[in-house]
């Protein structure tokens, strides 16, 4: 019987995103540097807070600046929601999701939540208001630093597992980025560069706020980041959306019994790796093995 494994487009078992939140200014700076290294990123703004104060990115730039990105929502006007009643999540999440798209021209269909947020009552709203996905704002590496690590934090990642922080998400409604940007992001970036087991699908997952590379004088370290790994052909470099969208093409692939050949019923491809080859399985066809 073949031994088949999912992979992602490119035949890549390993994935980089980013998730970078509220619009500000700096998000220019950001997205030349993202541009360069072909990085993409998936940016959570705000709508009724855009006019002005001058310093959020006007929505007239928001499809130029940030084509080839996705743009995703971070409610209307950035409340703390696990506070706020339902009618009001509900109203902060729509009325940010039907701005977007009539800025974007396209469905927007993931958010972050805004001030890190969010609770159970949260999460069944957002999915009922059609989000695919939904991030947090933790990450995998503050949540297993115990308060004896905590303080040998200057060590970095290096006390975590090599593998740590890059398994991919049991729940994609409360997305737990691998770190902050300022938690040891080159170290991470070295690590994720390192993991070579195919078996194992790898994620890495970056958010922060642009100004804060701004405000903390830092620029230096995304750039670092992305000139390490950016450009390479063994990452697929996704949107957040990108990634939940692939996985619904691939989890709709239709398998014969014995793992003999595959109908793919959706429009987009699907990678899978077949005994020791890649295999695409384009959109509506059936490939045999
Ligand atoms: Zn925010």
């Amino acid at each position: 019987m073949n031994k088949i494994y999912k992979v992602f487009p490119g035949g890549n078992h390993k994935v980089l995103t980013l998730s970078y939140d509220d619009g500000k200014l700096e998000d220019r700076r950001l997205v030349s540097i993202l541009n360069k290294y072909g990085i993409k990123c998936t940016f959570n703004l705000n709508s009724s807070q855009q006019e002005n104060t001058g310093t959020h990115i006007p929505p007239e730039e928001w499809p130029e600046l940030y084509a080839g990105h996705e743009v995703a929502v971070h409610t209307s006007t950035h409340p703390t929601l696990a506070r706020c009643p339902e009618n009001e999540i509900v109203y902060e999440i729509l009325s940010n999701r039907i701005e977007l798209e009539q800025i974007m021209g396209y469905p927007v269909r993931g958010m972050a939540f805004p001030n890190g947020s969010c609770d159970d009552r949260c999460c069944r709203i957002a999915a009922d208001l059609g989000m695919r996905y939904a991030r947090i704002a933790a990450d995998k590496y503050a949540a297993v630093q115990s308060a004896e690590t905590y303080a040998k934090d200057a060590e970095g990642p290096m006390l975590l597992g090599d593998e740590t922080g890059f398994d991919m998400p049991s729940d994609y409604m409360r997305w737990l980025p691998t770190c902050h940007h300022n938690h040891h992001l080159i170290d991470f970036g070295q690590k994720f560069l390192n993991l070579n087991k195919p078996q194992y699908l790898y994620m890495m997952y970056v958010w922060g706020h642009s100004f804060e590379f701004e405000r903390n004088n830092n620029w230096s370290v995304i750039e670092d980041f992305c000139k390490l790994v950016g450009g390479r052909d063994d990452i697929w470099y996704a949107t957040n959306i990108e990634i939940v969208d692939y996985n619904y093409v691939f989890d709709s692939l239709q398998f014969a019994a014995d793992n003999s050949f595959v109908y793919n019923p959706c429009a987009a491809p699907a990678w899978l790796k077949v005994n020791d080859d890649y295999v695409v399985v384009k959109g509506g066809e059936t490939v045999h093995f």
